[in-house]
């Protein structure tokens, strides 16, 4: 199973960290295996950063394998939508950043992509301007449209599966709205898609 995760794919996200909007293609990493945090599992502040970072996102799951998978065909690709937190090391990212060092330190850690229940994904939802949010302590920090995705899901498919092959049971984080920001000891983070809870998360 691999966790693909879409950067920067909300130009007011990435206007709030200084970063280019990117035009032609999505920025994609990769979490392993070990980073995925199931449901209802608590996730203990990392030891090495200072500024852990929430970053609320909708997830896909992949329920089919492929390669070079034409946007047009990509829906086909994926059968559910949840919700997700791709938490992140800021200070240790800021510092990659500087150096032109990779993420993973930053972004691939134990635990790193906690992950909701799915929704199966329907037509008429795929169709629907899908509406998402994170409370930290139940106050709205993060509030996101997928309509204002800069790179849509089909298209994030076909990116992907043009250097990666698509396995059943893979996720795609789709990338965060504005509104990032810290996490502590004791902090709960609530996600949501339209007004349904599907994501708590306390941080120990
Ligand atoms: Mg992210």
């Amino acid at each position: 199973m691999k966790i693909f995760c879409i950067g920067r794919n909300y130009a007011d996200h990435a206007k709030e960290l200084g970063n280019a909007v990117p035009t032609t293609e999505p920025v994609i990493f990769m979490k392993p295996e070990n980073a995925l945090l199931q449901a209802h599992t608590p996730f203990y502040y990392p030891e090495f950063t200072n500024q852990l970072h929430y970053e609320c996102e909708l997830v896909l799951r992949i329920c089919k394998n492929g390669k070079h998978v034409q946007s047009s065909f990509a829906s086909n690709y994926y059968n559910g939508i949840g919700v997700g937190i791709d938490f992140t090391a800021r200070d240790i990212q800021d510092e990659c950043k500087k150096k032109g060092l990779p993420w993973e330190k930053a972004k691939a850690f134990d635990n790193s992509a906690a992950v909701s229940t799915f929704l199966n994904m329907t037509p008429a939802l795929n169709k629907k301007n899908i509406n998402f949010s994170l409370k930290k302590n139940g106050e709205l920090m993060q509030k996101g449209l997928s309509s204002d995705m800069i790179f849509s899901f089909d298209s994030i498919i076909e990116h992907i599966s043009n250097y990666f092959s698509l396995n059943n049971g893979d996720l795609i984080f789709t990338g965060t709205p504005a509104g990032v920001g810290e996490c502590v000891v004791g902090d709960e983070l609530d996600c949501y898609i339209e007004n349904e809870k599907l994501l708590s998360v306390e941080i120990k």
